[in-house]
């Protein structure tokens, strides 16, 4: 049981914060700086410390300390959006925080030497492949990444600039030819993961990139044929669902859901004023999908009946997927140290603008 997954708001943004252990620099800078949080997990609190003398106190639907596992994580951020996704909900995961706070080992970390280290992605692979029959449903998944507005396929790598198409009857989004592969088994899936992580490594090398100002996002297509009743009446159905009620032909109704895992580019705020040219293309084109993502957050959060959503290629890529029936946590992370104050109070309160 978790506060994430008892929550009675099903189209709210669930928020949990994450602290990264200590690392060697923290530990060297520690004399000078210390450390500028103080979780409280009890109370779903944080303290930033404001100067030496005062704090601030944010809530959240969950904090992880620097032991958390990573299955605890999974529990308690992904599962219950997984659950929904295998119900026939679009969900959406994120992880948002500044380069070198555990975004990516908290999504994407495969722990093939040890499975206990295992991130986000593989354990809702491993859940969805389990709770779901190789005869009668299927398992797809695309790997991609968002650069300056224009989005690559990391299983498909000559494909660049894939369109973002919607649907104006259904509202459905989807990606004309990017690379849709169905998964066998987790085994398969470590594969394709691994595939993509040196694809998006070895366009950085040509490009002179780095994967911390790309948005890393894996799209997992399910479709279960149910047989008997249907719990979720209102999701996307092939098949007239009246043919099961009718009992005439035993057809069975086919759910479609979608689970999109993001492993959001660094948040830290890059300087435009010193960047010249593509730098200062890729200051804006990051600031915009980041900005953009925390306008549609602060909408949900307010119930506005307006979520900006057209105006970054990553907010339309989450239409379907975010707010309304669709489940949606997003996991902040941040680092111990106070030399990384300001870094650490923005991602805080970009959280906090989706409470
Ligand atoms: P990001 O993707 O946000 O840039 P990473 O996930 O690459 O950050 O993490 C930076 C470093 O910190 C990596 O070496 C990673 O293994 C380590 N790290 C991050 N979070 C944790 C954690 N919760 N426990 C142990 N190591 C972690
Ligand atoms: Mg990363």
């Amino acid at each position: 049981a978790s506060s994430i997954d008892d929550d009675p708001e099903p189209g709210r943004v669930r928020v949990a914060v994450r602290l990264r252990p200590r690392n060697a620099e923290d530990l060297l800078s520690d004399a000078d700086f210390g450390d500028c949080v103080e979780l409280q997990p009890e109370l779903k609190r944080l303290k930033l410390r404001k100067n030496n003398w005062s704090s601030e106190s944010y809530k959240f639907d969950e904090v992880f300390t620097e032991s958390a596992s990573q299955r605890r994580v999974y529990e308690v951020v992904a599962k219950p959006v997984v659950e929904s996704v295998l119900n026939g909900y679009n969900g959406t995961v994120m992880a948002y925080g500044q380069t070198g706070t555990g975004k990516t080992y908290t999504m994407g970390r495969l722990g093939k030497d040890d499975s206990s280290e295992r991130g986000i992605m593989v354990r809702a692979l491993d859940d969805i492949i389990a709770n779901t029959s190789p005869a009668h449903d299927s398992v797809e998944v695309s790997y991609l990444q968002l650069y300056l507005e224009s989005i690559q396929d990391l299983l498909a790598p000559e494909k660049n600039n894939i369109p973002i198409v919607e649907d104006p009857k259904t509202g459905e989004v989807s990606l004309p030819g990017a690379a849709v592969v169905k998964v066998q088994d987790v085994d398969h899936f470590l594969q394709l993961v691994q595939i993509g992580d040196a694809n998006r490594h070895a366009a950085d090398t040509k490009l002179n990139t780095e994967s911390s100002r790309s948005h890393a996002i894996l799209m997992v297509y399910i479709r279960r044929s149910v047989h008997g009743k249907v719990e979720n009446e209102s999701s996307s159905t092939e098949k007239d669902s009246r043919s099961d009620i009718l009992g005439g032909n035993h057809v069975p109704t086919v759910l479609k859901s979608k689970l999109l895992i993001v492993d959001l580019a660094g948040s830290e705020r890059i300087d435009k004023s010193g960047s010249e040219g593509h730098m200062l293309e890729e200051a804006k084109f990051i600031n915009l999908s980041l900005t953009s993502l925390g306008k549609c957050i602060n909408a949900l959060a307010e119930n506005s009946p307006h979520i900006p959503t057209r105006d970054s290629k990553l907010t339309r890529l989450l239409r379907d997927s975010f707010g309304g029936s669709a489940r949606t946590s997003l996991i902040i992370t941040i680092g111990p140290s106070a030399r990384h104050h300001a870094e650490t109070a923005s991602t805080i309160m970009f959280g906090q603008r989706a409470m």
